[in-house]
């Protein structure tokens, strides 16, 4: 028999948990956008005065007969806004490729010479380490749908990952094919690897690993969460698949064109 009273009940209790649930997700999005308006905001206003002082430094280093540990202090000086540089550039792509007023102009893009493009970059700091990096691609093109700068920036980031992370003399590989109406992208390398715990958080804005040969390299933990907005805006996936110790492999699938 029905027990109209307790089906209703239950159905009452239902609804309000949906309503909770609802107005939580409404306000960590409000907290979201505040945050990402926060970010862009905050960075625009640091770029001007940064290059303004960069402007000056390489001023000031330009005068010649300069006392020494004046020279030091300006070239230290130098680095250090470089550096803070690097990090607000990241900020701003960060905001622009989280914009969704701001979607991707798609284009076919030549995945394949992107990677060529970015290991050709890196061979300097290969041979240094000791590294092999190897490119596996078929002879046909592989055309993603996207923006070519900001698969690039996929690219790059990756790869100087995998470099970065790995200890000398050890093997990078590159792939990418064509997989169905996708193109897959695999950046694996033979380096520290991630742990479980590590894997939940690697594509959030800041995050570092607190593995102390990790925290060793320099960084600031926006590279993988400009990949992964990246890749998501092209309507895309990413995935990793790693080991503590053995080492990490990076797949991103995108639309074909
Ligand atoms: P960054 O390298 O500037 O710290 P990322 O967002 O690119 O920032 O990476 C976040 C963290 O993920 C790194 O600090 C590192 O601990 C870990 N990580 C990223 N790529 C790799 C990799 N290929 N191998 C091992 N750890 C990695």
């Amino acid at each position: 028999a029905l027990d109209v009273g307790r089906d209703l009940g239950g159905a009452i209790l239902n609804v309000r948990a949906y309503e909770r649930e609802h107005r939580l997700v409404t306000e960590l999005q409000a907290l979201d956008t505040y945050k990402s308006q926060l970010i862009a905001t905050v960075s625009h206003e640091l770029k001007n005065p940064l290059t303004s002082v960069l402007g000056h430094l390489e001023i000031l280093e330009s005068v010649e007969g300069l006392p020494g540990p004046v020279r030091t202090s300006l070239n230290a000086m130098e680095r250090g806004a470089r550096r803070l540089g690097r990090v607000v550039d990241d900020l701003l792509l960060l905001a622009k490729v989280g914009d969704p007023d701001n979607p991707v102009v798609a284009r076919p893009v030549d995945l394949r010479t992107i990677v060529d493009d970015v290991v050709e970059l890196t061979a300097v700091e290969a041979e240094r380490r000791h590294l092999t990096v190897t490119v596996e691609a078929g002879s046909e093109q592989v055309l993603a749908s996207g923006d070519a700068t900001e698969l690039d920036r996929v690219v790059s980031n990756l790869v100087s990952n995998a470099l970065k992370y790995t200890a000398e003399g050890g093997r990078i590989t590159v792939s990418v094919a064509r997989v169905g109406s996708e193109v897959e992208l695999l950046c694996s390398d033979e380096g520290l690897g991630i742990s479980a715990e590590d894997q939940k958080q690697l594509f959030t804005e800041f995050f570092r690993s607190s593995n102390p040969a990790a925290v060793a390299q320099p960084g600031t933990g926006l590279g993988l969460a400009i990949v992964s907005r990246i890749v998501q805006r092209h309507g895309g996936h990413i995935a990793v698949e790693s080991e503590l110790g053995k080492g990490s492999t990076f797949r991103v699938l995108l639309p074909a064109a």
